[in-house]
């Protein structure tokens, strides 16, 4: 018998702020265009960090969110546990609490679907317990699913490790990726992190459909592959679902209102990419050397994890303190330096910007291109590498820096990237694709657009599930 309540989906975001901004962003949406009720259930991505506290804040009031509390106990990480198994040891704790949650859901309102994030594919199992459908969202390109899919064939097909595939991967619709620039997960094939890849990517095909945060005319060809593939579910481009800047007083953002149109580099490693000290040096100096404007967010360095920063800077340290002695004395006037976090959606929305110096997180990438900011790709981790490709090679919205034999970015390839983006034609090029792309990003959420459109076809399918 139909029940005459509407309906409520429960979203489970993974922990890590590039994941809970997107889910919070989604949420937004269903509520506010879809008129769904929705719980977003997230675990504690940083218990010191008041920005997650700002983003559940500014959601509308018809969100319900929950924090699950687990955090995995101290003793069972150690400073060589992968970024994957923390999150995973995360999300299994909190499993109980979970099904207590959904079971209190339920009692009030009819459970249409379970939206998880793909580091939580066990959920999957959950919702089936629960008789529901579980719809995967997932936090990165069409690019980057596409190449999960293929990865399967691959490591059924090919030994070896990836890095030495004699030729770029060639998927359907895809630009061509090397073997250096798959997914960081996969780079070892021996690793618990590779297996863990693998298993989930399997998983997916069990979802009921599957939501990507990005959108048709940023990935056309991507797009339509995924939808033809065999045996994939459904897919939904429904992005870019980035955060509006919302009105905040900012140090930062006051010195840009000081500067030129269009003259300031803003480089952010994301929530929590993180540089060697060396690294970090040879940056400075580049900065330095370009003789451009910059806005640098500087995270405390970390000699063995580019994610070091990930759950928060636990050194109590001053990140500035790292920086070069004199240097900001040096660049007085010209550089601007944040401690580890700035507003980053207000800031790629100023008019003094003119560049982004990036890691390629999924979400500071779709940042860009809605604000039309051209980029400098310097990817860290996780997909970001194929994220660079795809703004480099296909979308051609970003210039991508060398790295030199010894894996450092050296400071006077720091200098000439910089300046060709900031001065001269290909700048002009780049930054004119950058602000082509900004419209038609916009137009995929418009009415009409193919991601209001695609959310709808989901959402209507949600509605319709009232047994
Ligand atoms: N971010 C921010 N200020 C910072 C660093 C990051 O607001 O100083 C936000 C950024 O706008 C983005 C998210 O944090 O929404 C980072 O997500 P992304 O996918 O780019 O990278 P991740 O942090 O997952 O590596």
């Amino acid at each position: 018998m139909e029940d005459p309540r509407p309906p409520r989906i429960a979203l489970l975001s993974s922990p890590g702020l590039g994941h809970i901004i997107p889910f919070a962003e989604l949420a937004r949406h269903l509520v506010r265009s879809h008129r769904i009720a929705v719980t977003l259930i997230t675990h504690p991505a940083d218990p010191s960090a008041t920005v997650d506290r700002a983003l559940f804040n500014n959601l509308p009031d018809e969100v319900d969110t929950v924090c699950l509390p687990e955090f995995p106990p101290e003793d069972s990480l150690n400073g060589t546990t992968k970024l994957e198994t923390r999150v995973s040891l995360t999300i299994n704790a909190n499993f109980p609490h979970l099904r207590s949650l959904l079971r209190a859901i339920s009692s009030s309102a009819p459970l249409a679907a379970l939206v998880i994030d793909v580091f939580c594919i066990d959920a999957l199992d959950v919702a089936s317990e629960f008789g529901i459908p579980a719809y995967l969202f997932v936090t990165c390109s069409c690019l980057a699913l596409n190449f999960s899919f293929h990865l399967l064939k691959l490591d059924a097909t090919f030994q070896g490790e990836y890095r030495d595939l004699p030729e770029p991967v060639r998927m359907p619709g895809c630009v061509p990726v090397q073997g250096t620039d798959f997914i960081e997960t996969v780079q070892d094939r021996r690793s618990e992190a590779y297996n863990w890849f693998i298993r989930v990517t399997k998983r997916f095909y069990e979802a009921k459909g599957i939501l990507v945060n990005s959108f048709e005319d940023l990935e056309p060809g991507a797009a339509k592959a995924l939808k033809e593939a065999d045996g994939v579910p459904p897919v939904y481009p429904v992005g870019p679902l980035v955060r509006a800047a919302p009105d905040e007083e900012n140090e930062c953002l006051r010195w840009l209102d000081r500067q030129p149109r269009g003259s300031v580099v803003y480089v952010c490693f994301g929530s929590g990419g993180t540089l060697t000290r060396a690294q970090t040096r040879e940056l400075a100096l580049g900065l330095e050397m370009s003789g451009q404007r910059f806005l640098w967010v500087v995270k405390s360095p970390h000699e063995r994890d580019v994610t070091g920063t990930y759950f928060g800077d636990k050194s109590g340290k001053n990140p500035l303190d790292y920086l070069p002695e004199g240097f900001q004395e040096r660049t007085k006037g010209v550089g601007f330096f944040v401690p580890s976090w700035a507003p980053q959606v207000a800031v790629l929305g100023h008019a003094s910007i003119g560049g982004f110096i990036s890691h390629c997180g999924w979400n500071s990438t779709l940042e860009s291109i809605v604000k039309g900011v051209p980029l400098i790709a310097w990817p860290l981790f996780a997909e970001q590498r194929l994220n660079a490709v795809l703004l480099n090679e296909d979308v051609e919205v970003a210039l991508r820096p060398k790295v030199s034999e010894s894996g450092l970015v050296q400071r006077d390839e720091i200098a000439s990237v910089v300046k060709r983006l900031m001065e001269g034609g290909e700048g002009k090029r780049l930054r004119k694709r950058a602000e082509e792309l900004s419209h038609v990003a916009a137009r995929s959420l418009g009415q009409e657009g193919s991601s209001v459109r695609a959310l709808s076809e989901v959402a209507r399918e949600w509605m319709d599930r009232r047994t």
